[in-house]
């Protein structure tokens, strides 16, 4: 695990907002009738006119520059002929390189009109982000960050998915830790000056457990229920927390 210093952390910073950016115009493109392939498209242009480099393109084999995941797709979607319609989530996530540092950033937004199961779904995990990052202090441990996003999404009725979550971040993408979707308070690593993470909720309007699309890559929910996923990176430091995705 490596802790960033102030100049590392400046540098996150900047890599942090270009991806905040990213996405902000990923979720303005995303309109009913676009494929996520369209989508994937549009992301590889900003990113290469902003000076970044694709961070999701070729890792471990991943064919795209963005994951786009639909209803009841919970993560890594490869963007394909798929369109969007009124009435979906859509969750995108995006990664780049600027000057060899990561910024890693997440969101799922409606398409129009969405049900109202699906609105309390959106809201609900965004809520659940808000409260890890409110965990995410000097001092805490991993496991009040993970247990405050486990809290928030059980006790509305909704399940945390087990198998991912989110990471350690900086010239790599996926540094240590793992930051799990759940976890105990009290347990787990104290958190440090200087350390960067990824923070990142996975919810599932039902059963915790996930499948796999034949792709490889996809993450289903197993009962066919829809999924929502946000991220945010944070720099933990003596001056407090600081959120280096949002705009
Ligand atoms: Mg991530």
């Amino acid at each position: 695990m490596e802790l960033k210093s102030e100049k590392e952390i400046g540098s996150l910073r900047v890599a942090g907002r270009l991806a905040a950016e990213l996405l902000d115009a990923c979720c303005r493109e995303a309109k009913p009738g676009i494929t996520t392939s369209d989508l994937d498209v549009f992301a590889a242009e900003w990113i290469k006119s902003h000076g970044a480099k694709p961070a999701f393109l070729n890792y471990r084999g991943f064919p795209a520059h963005i994951c786009v995941s639909i209803n009841e797709e919970v993560v890594h979607g490869i963007p394909g002929s798929k369109k969007i319609r009124v009435g979906d989530i859509v969750g995108i996530d995006v990664g780049l390189f600027y000057d060899g540092w990561c910024g890693d950033t997440a969101r799922t937004v409606a398409i129009g009109q969405i049900s109202a199961d699906a609105q309390k779904l959106l809201e609900v995990s965004r809520q659940s982000l808000e409260q890890a990052i409110q965990a995410a202090t000097m001092g805490n441990r991993l496991g009040d960050v993970s247990n405050a996003m486990q809290s928030v999404v059980e006790s509305a009725g909704f399940n945390v998915v087990r198998h991912y979550g989110g990471h350690g971040i900086g010239r790599q993408m996926h540094e240590d830790p793992h930051v799990p979707c759940l976890g105990t308070p009290g347990t787990g690593m104290r958190l440090k000056d200087g350390l960067v993470l990824a923070l990142e909720v996975m919810a599932n309007r039902g059963v915790a457990e996930v499948s796999h699309k034949p792709d490889g890559w996809t993450v289903l929910t197993e009962d066919g229920s829809l999924s929502a996923h946000f991220e945010h990176m944070v720099a933990i430091t003596s001056r407090g927390t600081e959120v280096l995705t949002r705009i």
